[in-house]
């Protein structure tokens, strides 16, 4: 029984264990086969702002870390363009385990682990949620009564959108996925001017 004295670490930790113990995932039995790791989240557990990315890549299945392979390192450039610390903000993903191949997640299985990032979010409570991709930024503005400002992310990327929640007013953020600038320098100037509106936003 949770009570309010519970620690947000504590909290994050109940779902850790609970999607470490997701057997009902079609996702559990990859995982296990491959002895690797759900992808809970990392960062502070009060950060003013939360990056969503889709779903974890071999590397981060491999180490249970969101973002520490190629998408990590253009991430990682990105923060240090605008002076962000990473370890000052929360990251984390939709879906919690590796879709084989790297394919997108399915329908079924943002479906599962929606729940959890659901939890995350009224835990760690961010003012501003920067959404990685085209599935967690609509899966993000879905979830706060955005769906007619849905566009696609060429067109909505770098806009703030606001949504109230249950702990106050919040700021959805769409940017690309940080996979598109690894082979196109172009993109990447797109997201650093994105993360420079991000970076005012915030301060
Ligand atoms: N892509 C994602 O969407 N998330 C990760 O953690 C890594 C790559």
């Amino acid at each position: 029984m949770l009570n309010c004295q519970t620690s947000r670490g504590e909290q994050l930790k109940i779902i850790r264990d609970e999607v470490w113990n997701l057997k009902t995932s079609s996702l559990y039995a990859e995982r296990i086969k491959n002895k690797a790791f759900a992808v809970i989240g990392e960062g502070d557990h009060y950060a003013k702002i939360m990056f969503v990315g889709e779903a974890p890549g071999k590397n981060e299945a491999e180490t249970g870390r969101p973002f520490c392979g190629t998408s990590g390192k253009v991430l990682d450039e990105l923060f240090k363009s605008v002076d962000i610390k990473r370890q000052s903000v929360y990251i984390t993903n939709i879906v919690k385990d590796r879709p084989p191949g790297n394919r997108d997640p399915l329908p079924e299985e943002i479906a599962i682990y929606a729940p959890f990032i659901d939890r995350q979010i009224a835990i760690i409570q961010p003012l501003l949620i920067a959404t990685l991709g085209r599935f967690s930024m609509d899966y993000i503005m879905r979830k706060f009564g955005l769906v007619k400002q849905i566009g696609p992310i060429s067109r909505i990327h770098g806009q703030v959108f606001r949504a109230m929640t249950e702990y106050g007013e919040i700021k959805i953020f769409p940017l690309y996925h940080p996979a598109v600038a690894v082979y196109d320098r172009t993109k990447f100037k797109i997201l650093a001017a994105d993360f420079c509106r991000l970076y005012q936003e915030i301060t």
